[in-house]
């Protein structure tokens, strides 16, 4: 395979390169953290009064963590580095787990972060041939805007298309050809779910690829897009922490995410402890942005968990390769004393053929235990007057799932079309125990 690069030298950048670009960019960012109103004091007290206070990569463990909470503790301009005239743009976090946090940019942050989106575009395999219909909520969210961004820079043709509505989806994919889109895993399962019902077949498509991201999925769940609609699917992962998309993207080796070390510092932390862990480890993913002004965050606890591959890429790039996201430290199910991963549950389910694009995990009381119940959808041919392959199917669903999680739970099959769809993040758990038992 040829593989082609956005930005050869720094993408190919030998480490001992790499890491003095980056010591480099960490004085710069720990000099704009000094302007802030949170950092001024943070860092002082940690000794760091100056950037000639960080003399090497190792000096970054001196500077302390930046949690969820300190964003939110620090809204609205508590992280803001430069005059407000100066920024030219704000976006903020979905709020999957609480209130909103908001990040800043300048021009040249704006036009760092469309590098990094741009950079990761292209080593899918993209050029300026393609039609990039960008299928992710715009406004506040960074996925709709910054990919979009990214897109042109690549000199696609950009359709801001936006979430939901699959029919307009299709006509737009047909009547202008569509080569590439971007989405959540959950509504390229439901695009494709609503193909198979409106009779859209992907002969009458162009679609060659796919970018997934903004929530957790499995091995499975990317092979069922793959081969459904025939596309190759690339794990994007991003968060408004670290500007947005154009984090970490997997090249055309499609084997873990290259994580833009010019970018982003990353560490691998014990989640308990915060000690480092060895290389290759799973454990949560900690970042500092190299390539923001308006807003600089250091070390910042993502409650991703994930880990490096040791070996090196195919493709040459030098930058490590992040295993996928599992998921965060806070999505952890504690049932009967069990711990488990709503992933979990989507790697089985994705694994078991007739079972449906979409599902859904409840978790309520039943008297002094907790109870667990997996709903997915099944094919609706499966309904008919004999309920025999019916409850083989549920049965078979249920032994699989306990055989993975250890944990015995009731399987309900729903006809497909009939659980909730979210246009943006999944919410796939729906947990109704009282939160202070
Ligand atoms: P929020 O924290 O409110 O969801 P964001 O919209 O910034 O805010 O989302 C970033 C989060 O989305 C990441 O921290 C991560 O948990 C999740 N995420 C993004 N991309 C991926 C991916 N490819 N795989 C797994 N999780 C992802
Ligand atoms: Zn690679």
């Amino acid at each position: 395979m040829t593989y082609q690069y956005w930005d050869q030298k720094m993408e190919t950048l030998p480490r001992s390169g790499l890491e003095a670009y980056q010591l480099a960019q960490l004085k710069k960012a720990v000099a704009c953290a000094l302007r802030t109103g949170f950092y001024r004091k943070r860092l002082h007290d940690a000794g760091i009064h100056g950037e000639e206070d960080i003399k090497t990569l190792a000096d970054l463990r001196r500077i302390p963590f930046t949690t969820k909470h300190d964003l939110r503790s620090g809204f609205p301009f508590g992280f803001l580095s430069i005059p407000k005239e100066n920024v030219v743009r704000l976006h903020a976090s979905s709020g999957t787990t609480g209130t909103p946090t908001t990040i800043y940019f300048n021009k040249e942050d704006i036009r760092r972060w469309t590098s990094f989106v741009a950079r990761s575009i292209y080593a899918t395999g993209c050029n300026s041939a393609d039609v990039f219909q960008n299928m992710i909520t715009y406004g506040l969210f960074t996925g709709g805007l910054g990919f979009h961004y990214g897109g042109e820079e690549v000199g696609m043709l950009v359709i801001p298309s936006g979430a939901g509505n699959t029919a307009r989806q299709f006509k737009l994919m047909q009547d202008f050809g569509t080569t590439v889109v971007h989405a959540t895993p959950s509504f390229l399962l439901h695009v494709e779910a609503k193909m198979r019902e409106e009779g859209v077949t992907r002969e009458s498509l162009r679609l060659k690829k796919a970018f997934a991201g903004a929530e957790p999925y499995s091995e499975d769940t990317r092979r069922r897009i793959e081969n459904l609609l025939n596309i190759d699917v690339y794990n994007s992962y991003g968060l408004s922490e670290m500007n947005g998309p154009g984090v970490a993207f997997e090249c055309q080796c499609k084997n873990g995410l290259h994580l833009w070390e010019d970018g982003f510092i990353p560490e691998i932390v014990n989640p308990d402890t915060l000690e480092p862990l060895p290389e290759g480890e799973t454990g949560e993913l900690v970042l500092t942005c190299l390539c923001r002004e308006a807003a600089p965050i250091l070390r910042y606890r993502t409650r991703d968990l994930s880990g490096f591959y040791t070996e090196s890429c195919p493709c040459g790039r030098t930058h490590r390769r992040l295993r996928r996201i599992t998921g965060r430290t806070d999505d952890m199910l504690i049932i009967n004393g069990v711990n488990l991963f709503p992933s979990q549950i989507e790697e089985v389910i994705m694994s078991i053929k007739e079972a449906g694009n979409n599902y859904l995990i409840a978790v309520e009381k039943d008297g002094v235990m907790d109870r667990l119940t997996v709903k997915t959808e099944v094919n609706r041919d499966i309904f008919m007057d004999d309920t025999r392959p019916l409850n083989a199917l549920r049965e078979r669903i249920r032994k699989t799932l306990q055989a993975s999680i250890t944990i015995n739970p009731r399987v309900e099959l729903h006809e497909s079309g009939s659980l909730p769809v979210s246009e943006g993040k999944a919410k796939r758990v729906l947990d109704t125990r009282p939160k202070d038992v």
